[in-house]
């Protein structure tokens, strides 16, 4: 048996070493980017006029004109003007060139025209005012953003805005889903006295396929030479293999043995926690098995807090727990780590983790009324209120 913190470590140091793909940008959202992304030119690529108005030399104000002629308009999307006379101003439009010769733009706001003519209201103006200078923002070539970072909508606007219809993330591997039981039944199915819908496998589909993570799925029955035969296949054929059931000490929990006959090196089994005790987790030449124990709870939890974390290493990205407050006090005795499914809401800007620890580790209804689970350490029995713990988030 290993700790938690053993566990954790054991799995994040055997990350896989992912491909690259190419996906349009507007799906690469929640994607791992595994590209720089450059400047293609300046940003922005021109003195950008930021406000509509008019654009003069700001010298002239200083010199005491307040009057100035209007010669031209300069529309955003058009050729750079070129301010003739010095005494004169351009009107501007948001997004339009700086014409030559200007170095201020004072906003309509503060000006009054009559007759062709701009009258400058405001007291005082600088040279610079409501301009957004070429290059202020990122020089050309410079690096934008960085591989291992995670997709957002503001990403995929910078990787518009230097021109990238697509763009290089990581692939995940391929990856299978494995439910183990006979009592198991297909979700649409209806299930006899004895049996039960599948209902974990769907919760680990769903659960990847937020992270963009397609899975194929299997289940098999409770029979050692169909598990010997199933696993081979799917061995064959998946980098990812995360099964459910069948770890524990049952007479029909062949999953263990069958997976190291198949030449999958257990690099645990077990680990000192509650719920999830009984998993085991290994590797071969091309593969990362996770074994997890059907209980619904312990794989939702074994999910966020091993499977999810081990994913984002592998992609070079950075994964961190928040923390949350416990905000009751809570006794546990075992000398186990303590994963308690818990509320978060927060107080005065403190996320504040409310105990609802449901009916253990085969209560899945109760998962609906809670945000995820507070780490609690084995080396304590007794938590108190306003002590700080780290949180699995699950939503
Ligand atoms: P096991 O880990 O195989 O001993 O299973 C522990 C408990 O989890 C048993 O009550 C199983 O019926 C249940 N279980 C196992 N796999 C699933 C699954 N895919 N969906 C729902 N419950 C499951
Ligand atoms: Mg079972």
């Amino acid at each position: 048996m290993v700790s938690v913190a053993e566990a954790a470590s054991i799995i994040l140091s055997h990350p896989f070493i992912p491909k690259k793909e190419k996906v349009r940008i507007t799906v690469s959202v929640g994607r791992i980017l595994a590209e720089s992304i450059k400047a293609d030119r300046d940003l922005p690529p021109f003195d950008r006029v930021t406000m509509d108005g008019i654009a003069v030399r700001s010298k002239e104000f200083q010199d005491g004109v307040r009057i100035f002629k209007i010669s031209g308009v300069q529309a955003a999307g058009h050729k750079r003007l070129r301010l003739a006379d010095a005494a004169s101003c351009i009107e501007v439009m948001t997004g339009a060139m700086v014409p030559e010769g200007t170095d201020t733009v004072v906003r309509y706001e503060d000006i009054e025209i009559n007759n062709g003519l701009a009258t400058v209201k405001q007291e005082t103006i600088s040279s610079g005012d409501n301009i957004h200078f070429q290059g202020m923002d990122a020089k050309e070539n410079n690096v934008l953003l960085s591989p291992g970072i995670k997709i957002s909508p503001a990403e995929v606007v910078l990787m518009a805005s230097v021109g990238k219809p697509e763009v290089e993330v990581y692939a995940f591997p391929k990856t299978a889903i494995v439910s183990t039981g006979d009592e198991l039944v297909p979700i649409d199915q209806i299930p006899l006295p004895h049996q039960i819908r599948q209902s974990n496998s769907h919760g680990l589909q769903a659960a990847l396929h937020e992270l963009k993570c397609d899975a194929d799925f299997f289940r098999i029955i409770d029979e050692k030479v169909v598990l010997e035969k199933s696993l081979t296949g799917i061995l064959e054929h998946h980098q990812l293999i995360i099964l459910s059931g069948g770890v524990s000490k049952g007479k029909f929990d062949y999953v263990p043995q069958v997976l190291e006959s198949l030449g999958v090196k257990k690099l645990f089994h077990q680990i000192s926690q509650k719920p999830g005790k009984p998993f085991w987790f290994g590797v071969s030449q091309n593969q990362t098995v996770f074994a997890l124990p059907g209980n619904p709870v312990s794989t939702y939890m074994c999910f966020y807090r091993y499977i999810k974390p081990w994913l984002m290493k592998s992609f070079g990205a950075d994964y961190l727990f928040p923390s949350a407050t416990l905000a009751q006090d809570v006794s546990f005795k075992p000398a186990l780590t303590y994963f308690l499914q818990v509320r978060i809401q927060n107080e005065e800007g403190r996320p504040m983790a409310y105990p609802d620890p449901g009916g253990g580790s085969g209560d899945f209804v109760n998962l609906k009324d809670v945000n995820g689970f507070l780490e609690l350490p084995a080396e304590k029995s007794d938590f108190k209120k306003g002590e700080v713990f780290p949180f699995i988030p699950f939503r």
